[in-house]
């Protein structure tokens, strides 16, 4: 069992949570703990989760999928992370597939989404952030360069994750230098890399302060077939805002879930530890904090609701931008918060490597950073929300 709370959800829905508690049920937090310590990929989970068919929710009923949305995904993501686990190593599939979905075209869907929901491929990996531009995405310095029927694309990537773990990836390029275009935006390419791209392509481990698949990616003259690309050349900006939207929501997702399990975990501790001879949690100064992450959890759960909703009912996707940004910086900070106040209710325990804390305190961490730094959600709200100077 998870931390329940009061949520608007239907009956479906509640199937679904059951189902994916019935997954969780058999990898439980040892099996997370055990995989972090050696630093893997949770091979075993992934192929559960897609024989039981959650892959095929984003996927259209045309090609074989569940033809469901954000909403339902955000249901399953938070759920995992509630249970102790982790749902950042295979969380990219979904926001690849609502890409595919969107400006795909006819043939890449029918070649690619029936094999992503049977499992028998997986397309969990975006390159987009690199070492020279940082947050500063646009000044991607990747480039393609068309020859013929094919683009030979050149450049690096930092922080690529589940590049090993993919059998398709997708690679932002510049088709247009930076300096070339009169809106920054303008000139950038996505690009389809399948098993015989891949090859080409040099990746190392970045090790990092959690259980993360990411790598450094060199890319030198990739050949990647033309009719590769998604949607039209130089306009894949505006496509990524399908992809980071969706992201967004599905990220503060996880870290509800993540809120969840510190209250849980928190609360129990706090009723059952005895000093001064009294429950821990009878001082307000531990009890107040676990109930005011519980607050926090519910109020940023109903954001993120909004924001899921408005992108399953194709709303505008400025208006998306503001809930999903939103939502994942709220999410991201309270959950660093919740992961803070745990640390202070197990005092010492929750150092020890066996009681759990420790590693969710960790992972609870990369969403203040990634996908997106909170300043520069702040910046995007600042400007483009509200009109002020822009910042960046
Ligand atoms: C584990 C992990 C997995 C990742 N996976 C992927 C992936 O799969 N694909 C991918 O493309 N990327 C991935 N990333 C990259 C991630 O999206 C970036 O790390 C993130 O966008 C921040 O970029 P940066 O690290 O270059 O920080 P920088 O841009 O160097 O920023 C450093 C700091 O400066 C601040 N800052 C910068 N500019 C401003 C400004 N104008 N105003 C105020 N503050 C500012 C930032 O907020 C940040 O705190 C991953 C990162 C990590 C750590």
């Amino acid at each position: 069992m998870t931390l329940e709370y009061p949520r608007s959800i239907d009956e479906n829905d509640e199937l679904l949570i059951k189902m994916v508690l019935e997954i969780t049920g058999k990898f439980g937090e040892d099996y997370w703990k055990k995989l972090e310590q050696e630093h893997l990929y949770p091979g075993d989970f992934v192929r559960e989760f897609t024989k039981q068919g959650l892959f095929k929710i984003p996927i259209p009923e045309k090609y074989g999928g569940a033809g469901l949305g954000i909403r339902e995904t955000s249901l399953i993501l938070e759920e995992i992370n509630a249970s102790g686990g982790n749902s950042q190593p295979f969380h990219g599939q979904y926001y690849m597939t609502w890409l595919l979905s969107k400006f795909g075209n006819e043939k890449q869907k029918n070649a690619l989404f029936p094999d992503l929901g049977n499992g028998k491929i997986r397309m969990q990996s975006m390159g987009l952030t690199e070492p020279d531009a940082g947050s500063n995405t646009t000044m991607i310095k990747t480039f393609a360069t068309k020859s013929n029927d094919e683009y030979i694309l050149n450049g690096q990537k930092i922080f690529t994750s589940r590049i090993e773990e993919s059998d398709w990836i997708l690679i932002v390029a510049r088709t247009k230098k930076y300096g070339d275009v009169s809106k920054k935006t303008d000139g950038i390419t996505l690009f389809l890399l399948g098993p015989e791209e891949k090859e080409q392509i040099e990746f190392t481990r970045i090790k990092t302060m959690f259980n993360s698949q990411t790598y450094q990616v060199f890319l030198r003259d990739v050949a990647v077939p033309a009719e590769n690309i998604i949607g039209n050349e130089n306009d894949g900006f505006s496509y990524l805002m399908h992809v980071l939207n969706p992201e967004r929501i599905l990220i503060a997702s996880e870290s509800i879930g993540d809120m969840r399990w510190f209250v849980e975990k928190s609360s129990e501790y706090a009723s059952s530890r005895m000093v001064f001879n009294r429950p821990i949690g009878q001082n307000q100064g531990i009890q107040f904090p676990i109930s005011d992450i519980y607050a926090k959890m519910l109020s940023v759960a109903s954001l993120r609701w909004d924001a899921a909703t408005m992108y399953d009912n194709n709303g505008d996707i400025k208006k998306i931008g503001e809930l999903a940004n939103s939502a994942k910086y709220l999410a991201s900070e309270y959950a660093w918060q919740a992961a803070n106040v745990a640390m202070d209710t197990f005092g010492g325990y929750g150092t020890a490597v066996d009681t759990g804390i420790e590693r969710k305190f960790r992972e609870s961490r990369l969403y203040k950073v990634a996908p997106i730094a909170n300043n520069l959600v702040l910046s995007y709200i600042g400007h483009n929300v509200l009109n002020m100077p822009k910042s960046y």
